[in-house]
């Protein structure tokens, strides 16, 4: 089957896969790839869009997580930053090194010296995968570095190294390369119940969300990988079977980064509460995050609300006085649940971020909690359980020894920038149509200047306001499994999140480009545009939407 085509239900039904995997999210994606390079034949299915869950709702943060060392979480920091080492290798498009400053004020919770003890851990802990040396900094430093921030109680603070990654993108690759390696893959299809003989899980029945049609996928092992939906999808299994979450609401939202005037990604100590808080850049803009608060909403209905939009604001303005940031300045706002493993006795902060794994009485495997940071360690967890049960031989017990450590993400592979850059130019592309494509593309910007080529209005931009061009449209379709225009506005090419209006301008164009990829009708376009413009209503923000 060609990679870059969704699987049809029919695809799905018409064989027997050693393993079937629920959900693509960070998770799902990560077992599908590991699985696909130990030769396993490998379905993945994912209700909605890859990504679309809490992979696409995160911080963007690619790091060891300096607060887990306040939880004395060792073990975790040391994993994650090696995984941090392994993402920015083999992903070096999606995943980019980032400078943070973090500023310490007389009085905070966490003193100049514990902040100082603790960076200094992080980098003995990332070894021979650091970004760079964390560097201490003086009150005159730290002003020299962010001449915005509050002065006042000022007492020094560091500048030190992690990584961001366009998470839902992140996602996206670890499906197309296990698709790549033979995995079996489709969006916008649901598991609606299992199949079982003799009391053991067989298969899932499964709904295309977009056809209506159904069918069963056969496999001899089935892994819930569906993050805060883990629990709704065992009881398909078992409808008696507890919880085995304590999620927590995690809240952003992003502003015009000239309003604060930051440049250096922010750590910073709430002065409402004591919590760590980030402000972080994304292009001409900024976010804020993250809140942290227990919750019983439905993972399927998760928003920001003003109380935590607030929360972030008054933070940010605490530090950034001149920002005076208020809820109109809020362009874009996002939540997610963090499927945190059950440990109500720990506040929503100090819950742990370590992943389980379990297996159900009918043989179904379900992997709760984890980081998106480490999502590839707990693929390796969740394919050696899966090994065991299909009796194969274990693997090699170093994580860093397995091929998904080395083997470069579909964009990752060696490429030079300027080469890249300067085939681009020669093919009449602009050098800021060039320069983005590199930057989102890696060593695949080629095909898209070959794309780009077959039309003069796939050259043009899609939205006044955003880099973003018609032949990345077309890209979505056809070799990332864009079925939706959600999918292309929110996670293939971030134009809901990065322009003003939620990506209204780009609509109509969009929805043209895609109709004409996938056939749409008149009706079918409307009905996509009509979807979309409600969901962007709907997200949680100030300006008016015009
Ligand atoms: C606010 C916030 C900030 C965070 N920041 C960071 C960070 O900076 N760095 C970091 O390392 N981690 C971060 N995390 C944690 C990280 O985002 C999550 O651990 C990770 O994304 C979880 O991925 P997942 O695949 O397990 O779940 P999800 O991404 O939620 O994927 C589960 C998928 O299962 C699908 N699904 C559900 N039911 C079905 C069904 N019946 N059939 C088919 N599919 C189904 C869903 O549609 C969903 O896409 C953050 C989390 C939150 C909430």
């Amino acid at each position: 089957m060609n990679p870059s085509t969704r699987a049809t239900i029919w695809d799905l039904s018409a064989r027997r896969f050693d393993l079937l995997v629920v959900g693509g999210g960070a998770t799902g994606a990560g077992i599908a790839r590991e699985a696909a390079l130990r030769g396993l034949t490998v379905a993945l299915v994912e209700r909605g869009d890859f990504g679309s869950g809490t992979s696409s709702r995160s911080s963007r943060l690619i790091h060891g997580g300096l607060r887990y060392l306040e939880h004395r979480r060792f073990g975790l920091v040391r994993e994650s930053l090696a995984e941090r080492g392994v993402l920015l290798r083999i992903a070096p498009h999606i995943v980019r090194p980032l400078g943070f400053l973090f500023p310490v004020y007389r009085g905070d919770r966490v003193s100049r010296w514990k902040t100082e003890l603790g960076l200094t851990l992080y980098d003995l802990f990332a070894h021979r995968g650091n970004v760079r040396r964390h560097r201490p900094l003086g009150k005159r430093g730290v002003l020299e570095h962010e001449p915005l921030l509050k002065e006042s109680g000022l007492s020094g603070g560091a500048l030190y190294w992690d990584a961001q990654c366009d998470d839902a993108r992140l996602s996206l690759a670890n499906v197309r390369a296990a698709a790549a390696h033979g995995a079996v893959v489709a969006n916008h299809t649901c598991v609606t119940a299992f199949e079982q003989e003799n009391g053991r899980i067989t298969g899932a029945i499964l709904e295309d969300q977009l056809t209506g049609a159904q069918g069963t996928a056969h496999a001899r092992v089935v892994v819930n990988a569906t993050g805060p939906w883990v629990d709704v999808v065992r009881r398909l299994e078992d409808p008696g079977a507890p919880p085995s979450l304590a999620p927590t609401r995690g809240s952003h939202v992003m502003v015009p980064r000239s309003r604060i005037g930051h440049h250096h990604a922010i750590t910073f100590m709430s002065p409402i509460d004591g919590r760590i808080m980030f402000v972080l850049p994304w292009g001409d803009r900024s976010y804020i995050g993250t809140t942290d608060t227990e919750s019983t909403d439905s993972p399927d209905h998760v928003i920001a609300t003003e109380a935590d939009m607030l929360y972030l604001l008054r933070s940010a303005n605490a530090i950034f006085p001149a920002a005076r940031l208020g809820l109109d300045d809020v362009s874009y706002s996002w939540s997610g649940l963090r499927p945190l493993v059950t440990d109500p006795a720990a506040p929503p902060s100090a819950r742990t971020r370590e992943h389980l794994i379990s297996v159900g009485p009918r043989g179904l495997v379900t992997i709760a909690g984890g980081k998106r940071t480490t999502y590839r360690r707990m693929a390796i967890d969740a394919i050696r359980r899966v090994a065991e049960i299909l009796g194969l031989p274990a693997a090699d017990p170093d994580p860093m020894k397995t091929r998904s450590a080395a083997e470069p993400l579909p964009g990752g592979e060696a490429y030079k920038v300027e080469a890249l850059f300067s085939r681009g130019v020669a093919r009449g592309l602009p050098e800021s149509v060039v320069a983005h494509l590199v930057g989102q593309y890696g060593s695949e910007a080629p095909g898209l200047y070959d794309i780009a080529g077959e039309w003069p209005h796939l050259k043009e931009a899609v939205h006044p306001h955003h880099g973003a061009i018609g032949a990345e449209v077309v890209h979505s379709v056809r070799t990332e499994y864009a079925r939706r225009l959600d999918d292309v506005m929110l996670r293939r090419l971030s134009i809901a999140h990065e322009t003003p209006d939620a990506g209204l301008a780009a609509v109509d164009p969009v929805a043209r480009l895609m109709g004409k990829e996938l056939g749409w009708d008149e009706t079918r376009r409307r009905e996509e545009s009509d979807r979309y413009r409600d969901l962007a209503q709907a997200i949680p923000r100030r300006r008016s939407l015009s």
